[in-house]
Formats: structure tokens, C-alpha cells, sequence
């Protein structure tokens, strides 16, 4: 930190993203990306013409993409934010719904980012527990009053509340914007797209990040009340007017078209998951019920710890969290049927070597 930086950010610790080791010597089940491709017709998206385009600026509005996501989603395209990546909507949320003197609820049991993002913009946090098993209770987030984000399904344990529960939180708390952050939704979950025509206060992230076989593309986009779609526009402008690169753009728009596909991918990813979870339970896992593209697993008598590291050892890396809460677990995303047998071998290995 150089004598420069401001006051407010002395200290200030960061987001640690997970370890990318992508040169292929790992089996890589530690940041949820897919284990699949994007679909063929994305890896031929960039034309030529698109290409020589570049030397322009993309179109600020993104409109091309916006109305494929609109029909897509059932929406109107003023009800759509796009951004670079997901976790930028969060970062603009903060900046245009949560005053300095607000709080904003999460769970304490959660994606770590909110954390930080919230010290970043000087917001106080309210961290609710979770209940012993992990899951959230929504009754706890009723008539709050409070500025609220929670994912659903949660990361990292994969529970998922009801499109009910959380209209249940959005209809309670209808002076304070609820986000609900739908990185893993379509791996089981409701959506509550839909709630975002009767609720104004409602705003629903997603990213293609998980899902859409997109994590180096980086696309999220919003749902919400043109109103807020709007006031996100408006920090987005002042921020960074053209936030989405031409290439990302084109390649998004052919990932919308292609959607079938991702959804045949989402179910095989759900029978791998399924395969995986009993897999882990008949080697003393207990393994928390998952609606996302990971799964939440400790072990009767090996340290979540012991685990990652030995993991490590065999090229496999999964994800391990200090938080002493959860020191027993590791987050294991769903890869291929090749990849989580590879995984489940050297499991093998790990438990008859520490048992
Ligand atoms: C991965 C993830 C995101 C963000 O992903 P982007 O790559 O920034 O779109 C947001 N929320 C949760 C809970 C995630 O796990």
C-alpha cells in the first residue's frame, strides 16, 4: 500500500478470487466454472465484419442483446441491466440504493464478495446466521427494513428458499431494495424473474459466468423495475459508458440464442450432481442438500483442511474456506462424469491413507 491511498481504504483487504491453476495439470472443481464448452455456434460467433468492427465503440445500450434477453426472460428490455460480469451489479447497486448511514443484510454463511464490496462503499453490514444445518431461514429477513442481498441458491452451500419465501422478503420490505443474486438458479432453483412485474423494490442478478459456459466472457445482467434498471444505468454511465467489449457482446448474443444447449448442459450437470452426492455419502460425507453447480461436503473424521490439501497433492483442486464456521466443509464444483470420477478416486486415495 503506497502513503498515497486514501484514508477510508488503509488496511483495506480485498476479494481473494480462487486459485486459477488453468495450464491443465489440475482437475479445476474449485470456482463453479462449467466443465463444458461453449456451444458451437459461440466458438463461430466472431465474424470478420465483427472483427473490423472493432476499431468501433460497442453500442452503449446494448441493445441487440438486451432484446434477446427480454424474449428470453419474458421481460422488456427496460427492464434489463447488462454488466461486465455480475459482480459489477453489486458494486453498482451499493452505489445507487444503499446510503452510508443504511445497512445491508446478508447472510453470514455467504458469498464472501458482499463483504467486501460493502467495506469498499463504507456500508454497515448486518450478518444473519444461518441455522445449524446452513440453510436460511427467510422468517429472519421479513419486515427487515433494511437494504438486502442474498443468493439464491447460496454459496457456498448450495441451499436454495422458494420463489414464495422470497417474495415473502420482497413484499415485507418494500421500502429497501431486495437483490437476489441468481448465479446458480438454473441448476434446480425457482427464479423470481417473474416477481420483479409486481415488485418495484426487487432486483435479480445473473451472470453467464456459471450457467452459460462464460466465466472469461464476462456478462451478468439485472432484472428489475425500469426504475431501478435506470438508477443502475446511471452509475454504470459515470463509471464505465461502454462496459460491455464488442466481442463479449456478439459472443453473448449467440450464447442467448443457444440456450437450449445450456440447458441440456444445466440437467447434466444435475445427474452428475446427483451421482456425486451418493457417491460422497457412502465415504462418511455429509454432503448439504445443493440446487447449484457445487456441493458442500465435510467428512466424519478428516479436517475440510486435510482434505483440500491432499486434494492438492493429486492435481485436484476444490475449495476450502478459512471461516472457522465452515472449516470442516470444502466447496467441490460439478465437473464432467470423467473429471468427478477422477476426483472420487483420489478421495478414495486421500481417506484410506488418513483413516
Ligand atoms: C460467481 C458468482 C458471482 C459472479 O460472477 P461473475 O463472474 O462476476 O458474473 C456472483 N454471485 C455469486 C454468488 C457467485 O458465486
Amino acid at each position: 500500500m503506497s502513503r498515497f491511498i486514501k484514508n477510508r481504504y488503509h488496511g483495506f483487504a480485498s476479494y481473494t478470487p480462487g486459485e486459477q491453476r488453468n495450464d491443465g495439470t489440475y482437475i479445476k472443481l474449485n470456482t463453479n466454472e462449467s466443465p463444458y464448452p461453449p456451444a458451437p455456434e459461440v466458438q463461430n460467433a466472431l465474424s470478420q465484419a465483427d472483427l473490423e468492427a472493432m476499431r468501433l465503440y460497442p453500442d452503449p445500450t446494448g441493445k441487440v442483446l438486451k432484446d434477446k434477453l427480454a424474449a428470453l426472460y419474458n421481460v422488456q428490455p427496460e427492464n434489463i441491466f447488462l454488466s461486465n460480469g455480475s459482480d459489477d451489479i453489486l458494486n453498482f447497486a451499493m452505489m445507487a440504493f444503499v446510503d452510508e448511514d443504511e445497512q445491508i443484510a446478508f447472510p453470514e454463511i455467504t458469498y464472501s464478495f458482499y463483504e467486501v464490496i460493502a467495506a469498499l462503499h463504507d456500508v454497515r453490514v448486518n450478518r444473519i446466521a444461518v441455522k445449524d444445518d446452513l440453510m436460511i431461514d427467510p422468517a429472519d429477513y421479513y419486515s427487515l427494513n433494511q437494504n438486502i442481498v442474498i443468493p439464491n441458491p447460496n454459496a457456498p452451500t448450495g441451499t436454495a428458499l422458494s420463489a414464495d419465501e422470497i417474495e415473502m422478503i420482497v413484499h415485507t420490505n418494500p421500502d429497501h431494495v431486495v437483490l437476489i443474486d441468481e448465479a446458480y438458479v438454473d441448476f434446480g432453483a425457482e427464479s423470481v424473474i417473474p416477481l420483479t412485474k409486481v415488485y418495484d423494490n426487487l432486483l435479480v442478478a445473473h451472470t453467464f459466468s456459471k450457467y452459460a459456459s462464460f466465466a472469461g466472457g464476462r456478462l451478468g445482467f439485472a432484472v428489475g423495475s425500469a426504475g431501478l434498471i435506470q438508477d443502475l444505468m446511471t452509475i454504470q454511465y459515470s463509471t464505465n459508458p461502454y462496459n460491455i467489449n464488442r466481442m463479449t457482446m456478439r459472443l453473448a448474443e449467440a450464447t442467448v440464442d443457444a440456450d437450449t444447449y445450456y440447458r441440456a448442459n444445466a440437467e447434466r450437470i444435475k445427474k452428475t450432481r446427483a451421482r456425486t452426492v451418493a457417491a460422497l455419502e457412502t465415504m462418511d460425507f455429509s454432503v448439504i442438500p445443493s440446487m447449484a453447480n457445487f456441493v458442500f461436503a465435510k467428512h466424519a473424521c478428516i479436517s475440510g483442511k486435510t482434505i483440500y490439501e491432499q486434494m492438492l497433492k493429486r492435481f485436484v483442486l476444490i475449495r476450502h474456506f478459512d471461516n472457522p464456521k465452515i472449516t470442516d466443509y470444502n466447496r467441490i464444483s460439478i465437473g464432467s462424469d470423467e473429471q468427478m470420477d477422477f476426483f472420487l478416486e483420489r478421495l478414495t486415495e486421500v481417506l484410506n491413507a488418513y483413516s
